[in-house]
């Protein structure tokens, strides 16, 4: 059986490239809250905790969140590299002094080989990205961008258009940083060709990479209380289902693409997560590898069919 990292461009397998070592993401808070939450309120799936780890976000600096995160990691893999991502929140919201102070620590720490930036798309203006044009370190954006679809954004409440992804996409290209991508699967009422649709704009717009999430109904999220009490449908229902539309979007997907996340991680320790595939993730990726063995599918090879 092929492995998986045979059949996708998968972000373990290309960063082991780059940087002629395993490489681990370590997940850090810019210390601020979402002004989603603030400003209006929470997309309707949010649940803040499930992010990163919770005893590094509450340190008092940058710093003390990457010494603490590595030298924890170092103990458990070696030798190993890392990247800092900020994964909390919106990572580009706040006072730009405040935010220069916040990544000079990330940039100029000596473990560090790259940096990632999760945010909105709607917090993506040239004040922030002037920011980065003096770090020497690789920079990638990741912007939640979710769906191309503007009805599915809005029963997220995610409080921006597909408009403002485009606007967000563009200027980075501008300054040259490379983009991710969220993107949810199992929007209500989105169908396989929606999702579809998004992948051809992802494949039409020079995206770097792609971390695709299940869509997880927590409990005491309101989109937990709707899936408890709506019949909502959705293009899958088990772990097969989910399996046979990644595949479609594997098949799909430019080759050049890293994809780096395929499943929503192992969120269920707390029973939180009302709609969590059974078992753990390394089965659902067994399963998924064993469907794309089955179906002969590669990343890319779909294309044009
Ligand atoms: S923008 Fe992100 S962090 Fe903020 S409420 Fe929405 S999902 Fe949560």
């Amino acid at each position: 059986m092929t492995k998986l990292e045979d059949r996708i461009n998968s972000f373990s397998e290309y960063y082991k490239k780059k940087y002629k070592n395993k490489t681990y993401k370590i997940g850090l808070s810019i210390g601020q809250e979402c002004p989603q939450r603030i400003i209006h309120s929470p997309c309707i799936f949010c649940l803040p905790q499930s992010f990163i780890d919770q005893k590094s976000k509450h340190l008092p600096t940058i710093t003390n969140q990457i010494d603490f995160l590595t030298s924890k990691l170092k103990k458990q893999y070696g030798d190993i590299s890392f990247i800092a991502y900020f994964q909390d929140n919106t990572s580009t919201f706040g006072d730009i002094d405040y935010l220069k102070n916040v990544f000079d620590q990330a940039f100029y720490h000596p473990l560090i080989k790259e940096v990632i930036i999760s945010t909105r798309p709607d917090y993506i203006n040239r004040d922030v990205l002037n920011l980065f044009k003096s770090y020497e370190k690789d920079l990638k954006f990741e912007i939640g961008m979710q769906t191309i679809h503007d009805k599915s954004l809005l029963f997220l409440n995610r409080n921006h258009t597909q408009k403002d992804t485009d606007a967000a996409i563009k200027l980075i290209k501008q300054y040259k940083y490379m983009i991710g991508v969220h993107l949810l699967l199992g929007i209500p009422h989105e169908s396989i060709g929606d999702i579809l649709q998004t992948i051809e704009y992802v494949n039409a717009h020079n995206i770097n990479e792609v971390k695709i999430h299940n869509l997880i109904a927590y409990k005491n999220t309101r989109y937990g209380e709707l899936y408890k009490s709506k019949n909502l449908p959705f293009a899958y229902s088990n772990l097969s289902e989910y399996c046979e539309l990644l595949i479609r979007i594997i098949g799909h997907l430019n080759p050049s693409i890293v994809i780096s996340r395929l499943f929503t991680s192992n969120l269920n320790r707390q029973g939180n997560a009302l709609n969590q595939f059974p078992g753990v993730k390394t089965e659902w990726i067994n399963h998924l590898t064993k469907m794309l063995n089955n179906n002969n599918v590669f990343q890319g090879c779909l294309i044009n069919n």
